[in-house]
């Protein structure tokens, strides 16, 4: 998981948000869900617009999962998902949902089925077992104790929430997850945001692990050419190397965050595979 500006601009300058008129839309639909509250029927035609939403949160998270950073490849299918359910809160039986949030732009991400639906970590070639499921569907999980700080409704301030999620556009992820060897992710000093986030998204999964170990190897592989090419003072294969790792370390790279932790922990990674 990186940080994503949600108020980032294309690479032509433009503002990378739906049309005004899905704003208008949202804004209409809005009132409709804060009158009709629980008994509301959500209208995936504006939540989850296909012409004029959707374009632009696959702009804006690089057509990669918000919380796994797996890219949508041609005909991988991705959701919308309300980082503040809209329905229903798992923790918190009597809550109508985050209703007053359902068609908030802010509150919508891009995520892949694993992460946001209710999934098995099927077996793997040499490891059969089939290990218990998991993706955020209805979770907001908030500190221990915490729930008096939970926004029932409009008029409670969200930002007073002790939230436990780490939100890929507000907080920097970084700060709270770690890779080992294997490409598995970890919270950092086992803190309780890593910890958690890892947890109601499914993160440990296994297919994802190896997903990650793919990149974390190749990471490695080209840190170690960089190396050799600077002992033996090959200052062109240098270059050439160095502007290939930059492009593995942007944002829109499959998994940056597994690069980019590769890179600040070089020490560790290339003494470990020498
Ligand atoms: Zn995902």
């Amino acid at each position: 998981m990186i940080f994503v500006d949600r108020y980032r601009k294309d690479e032509s300058g433009r503002d990378i948000r739906p049309p005004e008129s899905w704003f208008d839309d949202a804004v209409e639909a809005t009132e409709l869900a804060k009158n009709e509250r629980s008994g509301h029927k959500w209208d995936r035609n504006v939540y989850a617009d296909e012409a004029r939403l959707k374009p632009a949160l696959e702009k804006l998270f690089f057509d990669k999962c918000a919380y796994c950073e797996t890219k949508f490849l041609a005909g991988a299918d991705s959701d919308v998902e309300h980082f503040r359910p809209k329905g229903r809160v798992a923790e918190r039986k009597k809550h109508p949902g985050y209703y007053w949030l359902g068609y908030k732009w802010e509150n919508l991400y891009l995520s892949c089925p694993h992460c946001n639906q209710l999934r098995k970590d099927k077996p793997r070639w040499g490891d059969p077992r089939t290990l218990p499921s998991g993706g955020k569907l209805d979770q907001f999980p908030l500190l221990d104790g915490a729930e008096a700080t939970r926004a029932m409704g409009p008029d409670d301030d969200i930002y007073e929430e002790a939230t436990l999620l780490i939100d890929p556009c507000y907080d920097d992820p970084e700060w709270y997850m770690a890779y080992d060897p294997q490409g598995q992710v970890l919270a950092l000093e086992d803190n309780p945001y890593g910890e958690k986030t890892i947890e109601v998204f499914h993160l440990k999964r296994r297919k994802l692990r190896d997903a990650r170990k793919v990149i974390m190897d190749f990471t490695i592989h080209f840190l170690e050419k960089i190396k050799e090419a600077k002992s033996q003072g090959n200052e062109d294969a240098v270059g050439f190397l160095e502007e290939l790792l930059e492009e593995l370390l942007s944002a829109s790279s499959e998994y940056a965050g597994v690069v980019r932790f590769v890179l600040n922990n070089s020490a560790v990674f290339l003494a470990d595979n020498s």
